[in-house]
């Protein structure tokens, strides 16, 4: 049976899988302010777009509303302290600059009215869409308000407090225990949060292709950065140069993504869909076209029919700094695709620079890159899966 064969069996013409959760306040509310980069126009965006193709009126496409958080879900994967840190700072009992120890009040992250409000709000849209995902209701689940994969257990970083894509993954090996779960995250900064908060959990495997943390924030995601313990060969880190185009990114999730999921064979994927490897991100320097993204959007979709059980599949957004252009379309695209209608992106969106001139070629050094970790990693994962 091919891989499409599979796909079609499991996403029937008329069947409402696909869970589309419904984020628009939650969007409005985690605003840094006016003038950081991060901005929930990115996710307003999106729904217009969708809205706009009609994929929210077909079939298969079903909208669901979020809930938030409990602090449990959230201490599932942060220090209470973090959380009570920020719950002290919303409610004027603490002065801002107690928050710099957690990350909070500098530059990246400032301090905004109802930050555990808005974070709790967003960690629980991404587990509506695991739980969505985990009980049968739905084979694929988005939300693209998610993905705020920098937060660390006990430290805000990187426009992210709470760790949502963490404690989505934390939700379902608390209802499937058994579970294997692949996070893979193609944000152009490396998915440091999640990989360190499962480094030692044999239960995960965190992938993550990103521009090299020698050149971007946060500086990690090296190919010996492999997970440790009982987890050694469950963080898989692919670090890119700058100006690495389409050609041989795609390469690399292929080969990669491909692997891992063959080798630890997963009950479940969880996907973070950064959009800032497009060239003119203004934070990054990797440099895919437009027409990049149908290309990995139908990767990640055949891999998770090929290789994830019964395709379960949990998406989020992510980072892009292009938020009313690119990464509305970018995640339009991803979700088109998760519902079986890639066709109705406009052939206008993937107009764009020719990728000879905004790239250059890197394929020999990300080769080398690639081998050494799937051979460090393939035989553990294979071996964890067993
Ligand atoms: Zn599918």
């Amino acid at each position: 049976m091919s891989a499409a064969g599979a796909g079609d069996a499991l996403l029937r013409v008329g069947e409402p899988r696909v869970a589309l959760v419904v984020v628009d306040d939650i969007a409005r509310a985690y605003d840094f302010g006016g003038s950081h980069p991060l901005r929930p126009e990115r996710v307003l965006l999106t729904y217009d777009n969708l809205r706009a193709l009609g994929l929210t009126e077909v079939p298969e496409v079903f909208e669901v509303p979020a809930r938030p958080a409990t602090e449990a879900e959230i201490t599932a994967v942060h220090d209470p302290d973090l959380v009570r840190a920020i719950r002290d700072i919303d409610a004027g009992l603490a002065d801002p600059s107690f928050g710099l120890p957690f990350g909070l009040g500098t530059p990246d992250d400032p301090i905004f009215p109802d930050m555990h409000g808005a974070s709790a709000a967003v960690c629980g849209a991404s587990i509506v869409a695991a739980e969505l995902v985990v009980s049968g209701r739905a084979v694929h689940a988005f939300n693209p308000a998610g993905g705020l994969h920098h937060a660390r257990r006990r430290e805000a970083s990187g426009f992210c407090i709470y760790n949502d894509p963490a404690a989505a993954i934390a939700a379902v090996l608390r209802m499937r225990p058994d579970w294997r779960i692949v996070y893979l995250d193609v944000d152009v900064h490396h998915g440091d949060g999640v990989q360190w908060i499962f480094y030692d959990e044999p239960r995960v495997a965190t992938v993550s292709l990103h521009q090299s943390g020698r050149y971007l924030y946060p500086g990690t995601g090296f190919e010996n950065e492999t997970g440790s313990g009982d987890a050694a060969g469950t963080a898989i880190n692919v670090p890119l140069p700058p100006f690495t185009g389409e050609g041989d990114y795609l390469w690399a999730l292929d080969k990669v993504l491909f692997a891992v999921t063959e080798a630890f064979a997963p009950d479940l994927i969880v996907t973070q869909l950064g959009a800032d490897t497009h060239h003119g991100d203004p934070l990054a320097n990797l440099s895919l076209t437009m027409r990049a993204y149908p290309h990995m959007a139908r990767m990640i979709h055949d891999c998770v029919h090929r290789n994830v059980a019964e395709g379960r599949w949990v998406a989020t957004g992510g980072g892009g700094y292009q938020y009313d252009t690119v990464v509305p379309k970018i995640w339009t695209i991803h979700f088109a695709e998760m519902a079986g209608h890639p066709e109705v992106v406009p052939g206008q969106w993937l107009e764009d620079a020719d990728p000879t001139e905004v790239s250059s070629p890197h394929l020999h050094t990300i080769e080398a890159s690639v081998e050494r970790v799937l051979e460090a990693c393939l035989p553990r994962l294979s071996a964890l899966a067993a």
